[in-house]
């Protein structure tokens, strides 16, 4: 892997990735401005393995191994821009896989706090984002589905993996105001819902169009 003094001197590749950016996101319309400068800076290559780099930039998700897959980058533009995040955030993901969507939304939000629950891939973002200096993120291995209590709560939680139904850990880790994106459904497609919390403490869902992720396994997702 080539090495770098930060992330923030890594200019390799940029041109595709504002090809990317202007092709993939901005013509389908995501508008926000900080969002689409993290995908600008952020070296999505490094996120996947050697062997699939030439596509890195490609319209579509990439295997990363152990039956995983990074997200599409416009899915995971659309998926940050409907949490709405802000400077202040705590952000809750489920699903860190190659730790892109992490790094992504680091740069847009105060901390993020993100859980693999397979051990080799949490262990290999971690090292990958520690190594490109994104220091407001903390990997964890486990089930994501019960969220994080000792950190909650959460001001948004995003969650990268398919599941049958909202898990209630996730909701009532969710703070008054905050908002959680999850794809919903069987284990071929599902509809992303929005879910904001609003200030009566009310839950307020909708659905944001169709998507097609791996399955959330854990307690309150489901079965291996
Ligand atoms: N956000 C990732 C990225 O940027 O590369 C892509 C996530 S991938 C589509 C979904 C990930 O969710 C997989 O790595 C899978 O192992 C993980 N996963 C599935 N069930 C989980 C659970 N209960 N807790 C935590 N992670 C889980």
């Amino acid at each position: 892997m080539e090495d770098f003094e930060s992330v923030n001197d890594n200019n390799d590749r940029l041109p595709e990735r504002e090809t990317m950016v202007e092709e993939q996101l901005v013509l389908r319309g995501i508008r926000n401005k900080e969002l689409l400068k993290s995908m600008v800076d952020v070296p999505r290559h490094l996120f996947i393995p050697e062997g699939l780099r030439d596509y890195a930039y490609y319209d579509g998700p990439l295997s990363i191994g152990e039956g995983q897959t990074i997200s599409q980058p416009y899915i995971v533009a659309y998926m940050i821009q409907a949490l709405n995040p802000d400077k202040d955030d705590k952000v809750l993901e489920i699903g860190t896989g190659s730790g892109y969507a992490a790094a992504v939304l680091s740069r847009l939000v105060s901390m993020v706090y993100t859980i693999e629950r397979l051990d080799s891939l949490a262990k290999e973002a971690e090292a990958l984002l520690k190594k490109l200096k994104y220091d407001n993120i903390k990997v964890y291995t486990g089930d994501g589905t019960k969220g994080l209590p000792a950190e909650a709560p959460f001001d948004a939680i995003i969650v990268s993996a398919a599941a049958p139904e909202i898990p209630k850990s996730l909701l009532d880790q969710l703070d008054i105001g905050g908002r959680l994106v999850i794809p919903l459904g069987d284990r071929n497609t599902q509809e992303l819902i929005l879910i904001n919390k609003d200030m009566d403490n009310i839950i307020v869902r909708r659905s944001i169009g169709s998507v097609r992720f791996v399955p959330l396994i854990g307690e309150e997702g489901w079965e291996k």
